[in-house]
C-alpha cells in the first residue's frame, strides 16, 4: 500500500519525535487507546461481514428465483426475509455502536495528549530565559499553541483511526474478497499499487506547502495581535487603511499558499477514486464471464462489489494519511522545540537561598550586551548600602532598565558580577533572588481578575497567601483604597483584560500596592510613577516614602521629587556611570545632570 511504503521512509528525526510522543504522552493513556482499537476491530469485521451477507442473500434469492413456480417458494422467500432483515439490522447496530465508541475513545486520547502537550509547552516557556520572548514574536508563539496544536490533533486522530481501523477494514475486506473469488479479486486489486508513485511525489510537494502555510499563520497571528493591542493608535492616527493593506496582504498570502496546498492535496483523492472505478468496472466486466463460465455465483460478484465500495473510501483515507502525518510531524517538531528549550539562567548546582536580605548591592566590572549585539552596559562598578535609594537618570538608551533587568537576573551578566549582601546572584537560588526583589515598571501588568487578586499576586508564591486584610493595608499605603471602594464591586471588581477598565494612574497604584504586599527588601521602580497625575502623585509619593523606608531602592524616574530625595544619583550614558552624587552636588557640578535638568525645565 502506498502509505505503508512511504511511512517506512520516516527520517530518524521523525521517528524520535514519534517515539517521544508515544512514550511521554500516548502510552500513559494506552488502556483507552487499546479499547478504541478493540472497537475498531469490530467495526472493520462488521464492514467485511457485509460482503458475506450480500453474497448469501443473493445466492439464496437466485436459487429461490430459479425454483420459480415451486409450490412453497413464496413461503420460503417469506421465511428467508424474516431471517435476513434482523441479521442485517443487527450487524448495522453493532457496527454503529462500535463506530461511536471508537470515535469517542480515539478523540479523548488525542485531546488529552494535546492538552498535556500544551501544558508542557506552557510550563517550559515560563521556565525558559526571559530573552526568548525577544527572539520570537508573541503571535508566532501563540500560533504554536493554537494552529500547530489543531494540526497535530487532526493528525493524531487520523493516524489512530486510519492506521488501525482502516488498515484492518482493508485487510478484512480483501480477505473476504479472496474467499469469494480469489482470482478476480487479485486481478482487480492490482490497480491500487499503481497509485503509490504519484502519491509519494505529491506528498513530497505537500511537505513544503504546509510548512509555508503554518509559518504564514504565525505571521497573521502576530499582526492581528499587534493591530488589536494598538487599536487606539490605529484609530487616532487614522492607520485603518495602512492596517487594512498590511493585513490584507497577509490574508491574500494565506489564500495563495493555502490554495497551493489544497490543490496538491486534492490530487490524491481523484487518483484513488478513478482507480476504484476501474476496479469496479473490472468486476462488472470480468464478473459476467466468471458467472457464465460457472466459476462464480452472482452472489460472489455482488459481495465483491459491496466490499470494493466499502474499501474505496478507506483506501482514499490511507492515501492522504501520509500528508496529514507530514503536517502533524512539522507541528510536533515546532511543539517539541518549545518544550525542549533549555534555560541558561537557572539555579547553580550548589545554589543557596538568600535569607534575611539586608540589601547591600554591588556591581563589579559588569558588562552586558543583548543577543542582537547591542552593548547596553560596559565595565560598570558601584556599591550600594542597605536601605539606600539610588536614582538612575540619563538619556534614553543609557542602560537604566538594563541595570534593573540584571539585578532581577532576567539576563545574566556577560562579564563581572553582581552581588547582594556579598553573594554573587548567580550562586543563589532564583526563587530567593526574585523573592527578595519587587519590580514596578511603567508597563503595568494586570490580569483579567479581581482587584484583590491583582494585588494578591504580590505574594502568591511565598507560602503565605495574602489575606484580605493584608491586601487592604497594602492598597491603603499605595493610595489606592479610596478609588477601589468607589469601583462597582470594591476589591472584587474585575479589572478587565490588561486592566482595561482602570485609568493609567489607578493601574499604577495597584501595581505599587502589589509591590508593598510583596515586602521585598530590594525595590526596583522603573518609571513606576510616570502615569500618575499630580494629585495622585502627591498621594503616591507619601506612599512611596513608606514603601522605600528601610529598603534598597533603584528608581528610574524623570520626576524631580523622586530623584531629588535619592541618597545617590547615577547618571548613565552609553552603559556607563558618567556622574554620580546627590542632587545638590550634581547641580553644583554643572555636568550632564545639570544639563538634563535645565532641558526639562526650559
Ligand atoms: P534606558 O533604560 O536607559 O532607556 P535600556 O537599558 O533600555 O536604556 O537600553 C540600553 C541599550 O540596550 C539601548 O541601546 C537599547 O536599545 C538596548 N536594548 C534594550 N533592550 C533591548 C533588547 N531586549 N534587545 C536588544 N537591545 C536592547
Amino acid at each position: 500500500m502506498a502509505t505503508k511504503t512511504n511511512l517506512l521512509k520516516l527520517k530518524g528525526e521523525d521517528k524520535r519525535l514519534i517515539g517521544r510522543l508515544w512514550q511521554g504522552y500516548v502510552y500513559p493513556l494506552r488502556s483507552r487507546l487499546y479499547l478504541a482499537f478493540f472497537f475498531m476491530i469490530i467495526l472493520a469485521a462488521t464492514t467485511a461481514a457485509y460482503g458475506f451477507l450480500i453474497k448469501y442473500i443473493l445466492d439464496v434469492a437466485t436459487e429461490l428465483g430459479g425454483a420459480g413456480a415451486a409450490s412453497d417458494a413464496g413461503e420460503q422467500a417469506k421465511r428467508f426475509a424474516t431471517l435476513v432483515v434482523p441479521v442485517i439490522v443487527g450487524v448495522t447496530i453493532i457496527s454503529g455502536i462500535s463506530m461511536f465508541i471508537q470515535s469517542v475513545l480515539a478523540n479523548s486520547v488525542a485531546l488529552n495528549v494535546i492538552g498535556n502537550l500544551q501544558k508542557s509547552m506552557f510550563g517550559s516557556i515560563h521556565k525558559a530565559d526571559y530573552a526568548r520572548f525577544g527572539r520570537e514574536p508573541t503571535g508566532t508563539l501563540i500560533s504554536r499553541f493554537t494552529n500547530d496544536v489543531t494540526i497535530l490533533t487532526n493528525a493524531l486522530l487520523r493516524t489512530m483511526t486510519n492506521l488501525v481501523r482502516d488498515v484492518l477494514t482493508v485487510v478484512f475486506c480483501i480477505a473476504v474478497m479472496l474467499m469469494l473469488d480469489w482470482q478476480m479479486s487479485l486481478l482487480v486489486l492490482i490497480v491500487y499499487p499503481i497509485a503509490t508513485w504519484p502519491i509519494i511525489s505529491i506528498s513530497k510537494k505537500l511537505r513544503g506547502n504546509s510548512k509555508d502555510v503554518q509559518e504564514q499563520v504565525g505571521v497573521i497571528t502576530s499582526q492581528l495581535s499587534e493591530s488589536f493591542t494598538g487599536a487606539r493608535m490605529v484609530r487616532t492616527y487614522e492607520l485603518e487603511d495602512y492596517e487594512n493593506r498590511r493585513l490584507g496582504k497577509s490574508f491574500d498570502d494565506r489564500v495563495r499558499l493555502n490554495l497551493k496546498l489544497v490543490t496538491n492535496k486534492s490530487r490524491v483523492d481523484p487518483i484513488l477514486e478513478v482507480l476504484g472505478g476501474v476496479a469496479i468496472a473490472g468486476v462488472f466486466a470480468l464478473g459476467v464471464y466468471r458467472v457464465v463460465g460457472g466459476y462464480a455465483s452472482p452472489g460472489d460478484i455482488a459481495g465483491l462489489l459491496t466490499l470494493l465500495l466499502a474499501l474505496s473510501p478507506r483506501i482514499r483515507a490511507l492515501g492522504t494519511l501520509n500528508n496529514v502525518i507530514q503536517e502533524g510531524l512539522a507541528a510536533l517538531h515546532r511543539i517539541f522545540e518549545v518544550i525542549d528549550e533549555k534555560p541558561t539562567i537557572t539555579d547553580a548546582q550548589d545554589a543557596i537561598a538568600l535569607e534575611n536580605v539586608k540589601g547591600a548591592l554591588e556591581f563589579n566590572n559588569v558588562s552586558f550586551a543583548y543577543e542582537d549585539g547591542t552593548q547596553a552596559i560596559a565595565s560598570l562598578s558601584f556599591k550600594v548600602k542597605p536601605g539606600e535609594t539610588i536614582a538612575l537618570v540619563g538619556p534614553s538608551g543609557g542602560g537604566k532598565s538594563t541595570i534593573i533587568n540584571l539585578i532581577a537576573r532576567l539576563y545574566d551578566v556577560a562579564e563581572g558580577s553582581i552581588k547582594i549582601d556579598g553573594m554573587d546572584i548567580r550562586n543563589v537560588t532564583l526563587a530567593s533572588l526574585r523573592g527578595a526583589t519587587a519590580l514596578v515598571s511603567q508597563d503595568i501588568t494586570l490580569f483579567d481578575d479581581t482587584v484583590a487578586a491583582n494585588i494578591g499576586f504580590g505574594r502568591l508564591n511565598s507560602n503565605m497567601d495574602a489575606s484580605a486584610e493584608d491586601i487592604e493595608i497594602a492598597a491603603k499605603s499605595a493610595a489606592a483604597h479610596d478609588f477601589i471602594m468607589e469601583l462597582g464591586d470594591g476589591y472584587q471588581t474585575k479589572v478587565g483584560e490588561a486592566g482595561g477598565k482602570l485609568s493609567g494612574g489607578q493601574k499604577q497604584r495597584i501595581a505599587l500596592a502589589r509591590a508593598m504586599l510583596r515586602g521585598a527588601p530590594i525595590l526596583l521602580l522603573d518609571e513606576a510613577t510616570s502615569a500618575l497625575d499630580a494629585q495622585s502623585e502627591a498621594k503616591v509619593q507619601s506612599a512611596l516614602d513608606v514603601l522605600t523606608a528601610g529598603r534598597t531602592v533603584f528608581v528610574i524616574a524623570h520626576r524631580l521629587s523622586t530623584v531629588k530625595t535619592a541618597d545617590k544619583i547615577f547618571v548613565l550614558d552609553k552603559g556607563q556611570i558618567v556622574e554620580n552624587g546627590t542632587h545638590a552636588s550634581l547641580m553644583k557640578k554643572g555636568g550632564l545632570y545639570a544639563k538634563l535638568r535645565a532641558l526639562q525645565f526650559s
